[in-house]
């Protein structure tokens, strides 16, 4: 039996960087994962769908040349490289992560593992089977789409976000069923791609966890560029047929059958809590998630539970972070607890949403007397010279100190722009801090600055 200080099971972006940090600080670790170093993360989800929508991206800016004055004929879309390119990057990343684990000592397990006491893996690998032993354990296994009863899928007619990315041709219709960041930005990539996209909601607007405005604007594009979105519809059974799928809606009290090639379920996750040996231990668990506190620890002293496996928000970034502060907490060193009223949230269709704090409807139900600023990149030089002049920055401070609550963006760089607001919220900063913060020019970055301005009034360039 091998022995460790911390054996961390599942190496996606929450186990990986526990394993790595756990090392750091002079920790004998293991880390054990029945598939590709990366989990998800790397392998079927943040990395190779950006890749995608990269791929779109240029084919949209080639589509649309002339408006730059330059005529382009002739375009051809190879969609197997396009997933391949996909793969690729996702297949270089998952070998980076091995190189790390070497870099960094620690060791690689392939394989299932099982908890079978509070210091014991099991780990399966084909026919062998091998248990390690160690002090601290974290628990990283991730995630999974969830499905309802009447709506599972047949990876055919009916598939999750893991066929979706590898179909080899675009298909000719495709209902998908959720609006979340998965929902959307698939309806944005197969759109580019020529697929007649219809999203299907059961609430009454897209993206609805984002603010309002935000819900709005990304809906009013994604219609001008031929996608159907059908809101406050309740999806009651999905069918895989044959050569088409039909998916049984009821809208208020009418029911109608939505026919298509293929039906994307994007409506969430749910925790990889099965199998691993919780109940044996009596870990806690609620609605599909191990049960932790504020450092990440289970009902069990040296267990820990971090990632998408410990609830939501389900995000990488929010799995490495449980990751860093898991492992510092298990081992002794002092660490801060994660901030979640300051977690950047990112949605990858064009234009793209970054987001982080609360909305303006989430600000005044909590009794915040508000103040909003907005600026709009249509009054952006850097925007028009770009040409890409859709969205808006909105801001929301609370009016007595000029504090910021949140921050919205909507627009092509939405993603890479909110992360100086993220350090402007962890840093308290308020209205003036923003707005007196020189903002290189052009860029779009200025129009958080302007939002900062127009909150006090004093917006110059709108
Ligand atoms: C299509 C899609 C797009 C996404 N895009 C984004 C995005 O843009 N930004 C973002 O922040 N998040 C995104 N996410 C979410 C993100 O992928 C997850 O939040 C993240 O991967 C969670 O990391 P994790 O370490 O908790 O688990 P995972 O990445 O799920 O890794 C868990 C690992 O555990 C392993 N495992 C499970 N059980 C066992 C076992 N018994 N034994 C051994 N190994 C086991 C699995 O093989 C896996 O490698 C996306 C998700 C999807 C599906």
């Amino acid at each position: 039996m091998s022995r460790y200080d911390l054996a961390v099971l599942g190496g996606g972006p929450g186990g990986y960087v526990a394993a790595i940090r756990g090392s750091q600080l002079g920790q004998e670790v293991c880390i054990i994962d029945k598939e590709k170093l990366g989990g998800v993360c790397l392998n079927w989800g943040c990395i190779p769908t950006k890749a995608l929508i990269k791929n779109a991206e240029v084919y949209n800016l080639i589509k649309h040349a002339d408006k730059y004055g330059i005529d382009v004929q002739k375009v051809k879309v190879d969609f197997k490289r396009n997933v391949k390119r996909s793969r690729d990057v996702s297949a270089g990343l998952s070998k980076g992560i091995e190189f790390l684990m070497k870099k960094n000592k620690v060791k690689h397990i392939k394989g299932t593992g099982c908890l079978v006491s509070k210091n014991r893996i099991k780990v399966e690998k084909g026919n062998k089977t091998e248990t390690i032993e160690a002090d601290k354990i974290i628990i990283a296994t991730g995630a999974r789409p969830r499905t309802f009863p009447g709506m599972e899928y047949d990876g055919k007619r009916v598939i999750s976000s893991k066929e979706a990315m590898t179909l080899e041709t675009p298909p000719k219709d495709l209902t998908i069923i959720g609006s979340g960041a998965i929902g959307v930005e698939f309806a944005y990539y197969f759109n580019e791609f020529g697929t007649k996209v219809h999203i299907i909601e059961m609430m009454d607007r897209i993206l609805p966890n984002e603010d309002l405005d935000i819900s709005k604007e990304v809906e009013k594009h994604f219609e001008r560029s031929g996608i159907k979105i059908s809101k406050g519809i309740k999806v009651l059974k999905i069918e895989g047929m044959k050569t088409k799928a039909k998916v049984y809606v009821k809208k208020n009290r009418s029911e109608e059958i939505i026919e298509s090639d293929k039906v994307l379920l994007a409506v969430g996750v749910t925790g990889n809590i099965e199998d691993i040996g919780l109940e044996s231990l009596g870990i806690e668990t609620k609605s599909g998630s191990i049960k932790t506190d504020q450092f990440n620890k289970t009902n069990i002293d040296n267990i820990y539970a971090i990632g998408d496996v410990s609830g939501p928000p389900w995000l990488a970034h929010v799995a490495s972070a449980q990751g860093h502060v898991a492992v510092e907490h298990a081992t002794g060193i002092e660490t801060t607890p994660i901030d979640y009223s300051n977690i950047p949230g990112c949605t990858y269709c064009q234009p793209q949403v970054g987001s982080l704090g609360m909305t303006e409807d989430e600000a005044i139900k909590s009794g915040f007397d508000i103040q909003v600023g907005k600026f709009l990149f249509q009054a952006s030089g850097k925007a028009m010279a770009v040409g890409d002049t859709r969205g808006f920055v909105k801001l929301i401070f609370d009016k007595r100190y000029g504090e910021l609550l949140g921050a919205h963006i909507v627009g092509s760089e939405a993603t890479e722009m909110i992360a100086e607001l993220g350090m402007a919220k962890a840093l308290e900063a308020t209205w003036d801090d923003i707005a007196m913060t020189m903002h290189a020019h052009p860029t779009l970055s200025e129009a958080i600055m302007e939002a900062a301005l127009d909150a006090q009034g004093c917006s110059v360039h709108q």
